[in-house]
């Protein structure tokens, strides 16, 4: 069975046809996914009502993704804070993107990301992180944090970067994005990931596919199969072993009994 550790099933894009997208993933033997949560317009409650019909099949991660940090209601912090006392979701998408995406600045993100990492480490929860181009301000942010469990999500960084958070305890997360990052050999970045901390994820309908390596067609959880098959041909294992192993991690890293 695999589980995708990252997705946002909740988007507008799979309204209409939430039951179908499921159903492509239950029969791709997709057991399990983590929705993540962005904080865009109406994407907290959308996900409080996936929690509450789909349970069983869907775990919710909820954190302000650094993309809307300007646009976020006045009250967010409370409003998260409220959400967590209730439900026992996990802490994600969070992070920081020096891209053109980003609507604040990144010292704007940097706060908003620093008071969720704090609420983190406060409740124990495992966090899924966002970088896009400000790893020195990640190395920043989690100075000290000895005891935050965290995933980098969609990782596809050099393999001195990927030893260096490989040291801290990260847990990495290869998605479509990180199968084919232009120039990096992904090879190299997956052969200096512990492999009892190697994730896969979607992202879906976020990453776009690329063709070269994934059959044509729009990107959703049933596709976890290909990243499987691609990722376990790049690391020398059998697709069985791969989806086993990252499984019980993804299950380990959000504390799924
Ligand atoms: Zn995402």
């Amino acid at each position: 069975m695999l589980f995708d550790a990252h997705n946002h099933i909740q988007a507008v894009a799979f309204d209409g046809c939430l039951p179908e997208v499921l159903a492509r993933a239950a029969g791709a033997g997709v057991g399990r996914m983590m929705a993540c949560g962005t904080g865009a317009k109406g994407d907290w409650e959308r996900l409080l009502r996936l929690d509450d019909t789909h349970r069983q099949a869907i775990s919710v991660s909820i954190g302000l993704h650094p993309w809307y940090v300007a646009t976020a209601d006045l009250g967010w912090k409370v409003t998260l804070e409220k959400i967590l006392e209730d439900r026992p979701f996990r802490i994600g998408e969070i992070g920081l993107d020096k891209s053109s995406r980003a609507d604040a600045g990144i010292e704007d993100q940097m706060k908003a990301f620093l008071w969720q990492l704090d609420l983190a480490e406060e409740r124990g929860l495992p966090v899924s992180i966002h970088c896009v181009g400000a790893w020195d301000y990640l190395h920043e942010a989690l100075a000290r944090r000895d005891h935050l469990r965290y995933m980098l999500h969609s990782f596809h960084g050099s393999p001195e970067l990927t030893e260096t958070f490989a040291r801290k305890g990260a847990y990495f997360s290869i998605g479509p994005r990180s199968l084919s990052a232009g120039k990096r050999t992904p090879e190299a970045c997956l052969a200096k990931i512990p492999p009892e901390r190697l994730l896969i994820e979607t992202d879906a309908p976020d990453s776009p596919l690329p063709e070269a390596i994934f059959p044509t067609g729009p990107n959703e959880p049933a596709r976890l199969r290909d990243v499987c098959t691609r990722a376990a041909r790049l690391t020398g294992k059998s697709v069985e072993e791969l989806e086993k192993l990252t499984f019980d991690n993804t299950e380990r890293f959000f504390s799924i009994p």
